[in-house]
Formats: C-alpha cells, sequence, structure tokens
C-alpha cells in the first residue's frame, strides 16, 4: 500500500495539527448554537470527519450522505447523485457540511443547495482538501484545511479504485499505479 506512493504531501503529525486549529474555530464559531447538525459526505470525509470532530467539544449529532460523482477513475462525472433511500432531516437546523475535497465543486454545491431545500437554516462547508482550479460549480467553504496543486491525490478518506483510504497522509500515487 505505501510502496504505491510516489510522494507524501502531507504527513500525519502535519493534518493534526491543522486540524487541532480548524477545531478551535469551528467550536468558537459554533458555541452560541445550542445544537449542531453535521452531515458528512461518504465514504471520503469518514476518516476527516471522525479526526476533527473529537476536537469540538460541542452538543452535535452526525449524519452520513452518501452520493456519487466519481465513478472508478481519476474523472469527475459532472452528475451527483443522492445514493440513499432516506436523506437526515434537518429543517431548521444549523448543519455544518463536511466532505474531503473540494475539487469541480460540483458535490459541495449541490449537497449545500439539497440542505437548504430540506429547511436548514444555515449552512456551513468544511473540507479537508481544496484544490487550486477553476470550479464548474460556484461553491463557498467556510473551513478549509489546506490547499493543493490540481493533482489526484489519495489517502486520509481519499480513494483510488476503493483503496488507499486508510492511510494516515495524503499522498500521490505512482503513475504507473493508475495506468495499470
Ligand atoms: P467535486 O468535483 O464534486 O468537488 O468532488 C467530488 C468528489 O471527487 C470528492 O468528494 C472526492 O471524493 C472526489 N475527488 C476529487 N478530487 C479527488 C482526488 O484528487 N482524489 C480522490 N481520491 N478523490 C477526489
Ligand atoms: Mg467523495
Amino acid at each position: 500500500m505505501h510502496g504505491d506512493i510516489e510522494k507524501i504531501l502531507i504527513a500525519e503529525e502535519v493534518i493534526g495539527k491543522r486540524l487541532d486549529v480548524i477545531a478551535r474555530k469551528i467550536h468558537k464559531d459554533f458555541f452560541d448554537e445550542n445544537s449542531l447538525q453535521v452531515v458528512a459526505i461518504l465514504k471520503g470525509a469518514l476518516v476527516f470527519m471522525a479526526d476533527l470532530l473529537r476536537r469540538v467539544p460541542l452538543e452535535l449529532e452526525i449524519e452520513c450522505l452518501n452520493v456519487a460523482s466519481y465513478h472508478g477513475g481519476i474523472e469527475s462525472s459532472g452528475q451527483v447523485d443522492f445514493l440513499d433511500r432516506k436523506l437526515p432531516d434537518v429543517s431548521g437546523r444549523c448543519v455544518l457540511l463536511i466532505d474531503d475535497i473540494l475539487d469541480t465543486g460540483r458535490t459541495l454545491a449541490a449537497v449545500s443547495e439539497k440542505l437548504r431545500e430540506m429547511g436548514a437554516r444555515e449552512v456551513k462547508t468544511c473540507v479537508l482538501l481544496t484544490k487550486d482550479k477553476e470550479r464548474a460549480a460556484a461553491v463557498e467553504v467556510d473551513y478549509s484545511a489546506f490547499e493543493i496543486a490540481d493533482e489526484f491525490v489519495v489517502g486520509y478518506g481519499l480513494d483510488f479504485d476503493g483503496k488507499y483510504r486508510n492511510l494516515p497522509y495524503v499522498g500521490v500515487l505512482n503513475p504507473s499505479v493508475i495506468s495499470s
């Protein structure tokens, strides 16, 4: 697994330190809310969410959403499908929407719009990574841990073909892995 990685982009300790900062900010920003609804997008946000939320000493509830926008390869398909039969009830709630990475922006744009349609009072967005590129869909991110170049990354929740999500760091795959 580690042998398939060409370079480590963001090391485990660096992620941890940055999460401390983001968590403090979230704690401060939501301190006055009496309850916070977290909605995390599976599966990419799993690792990030778990590590981040354990640093946030607020009363919160966690829901997860299954959406598909990537279908195996490394290019976005352009369409966002909601895969759950029942979506979380967010009406009147203040929502913190968590995803792994802001790439084209389509996922976060579609999901935040959906949450607002479903009556969320406020939707704030939080991502581990923001790719430095033009977005296909306009979306505002409230909390972003790291900005990265426009390249395909894996680890810390992000997969290639279902694998590498459990790497404790964010890295770039050897090109031979992608082409094989
Ligand atoms: P969007 O293009 O809608 O902003 O991002 C959609 C999804 O594509 C992300 O949630 C993530 O799962 C996936 N994605 C985008 N860029 C990358 C990347 O560099 N690596 C991996 N593994 N997934 C990515
Ligand atoms: Mg994803």
